[in-house]
């Protein structure tokens, strides 16, 4: 599960040494650092005006907050419950930090 922002792709430019690209379909473009594998964004050539950045290579991240979920229809069967679960702070060697 990601978290992407939908941006006009005019005048954003996903480029760098590292970036690499690949077609997860007939029409789609992704782009992901070639070095560590971080996904950076996605365009569909039948939308050409439209390009879905990946909000956790942002420098500011937390900038940007989702605003809906989309393929729901594809959701795994324990995500709706995966809220309730317990949160920590980090994950440490020798254990989660509360
Ligand atoms: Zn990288």
């Amino acid at each position: 599960m990601m978290a992407w922002a939908g941006v006009s792709a005019d005048g954003v430019r996903i480029e760098g040494d590292t970036v690499s690209r690949f077609s997860s379909s007939p029409t789609v473009e992704r782009t992901f650092c070639g070095r560590c594998g971080t996904s950076l964004s996605i365009q569909d050539r039948d939308y050409p005006e439209q390009l879905y950045v990946a909000i956790a290579a942002l420098e500011d991240a937390g900038s940007c907050a989702p605003e809906f979920h989309i393929w729901r229809s594809e959701r795994l069967p324990w995500l709706d419950e995966a809220g309730d679960l317990p949160r920590y702070l980090k994950f440490k060697r020798d254990g989660l930090l509360e």
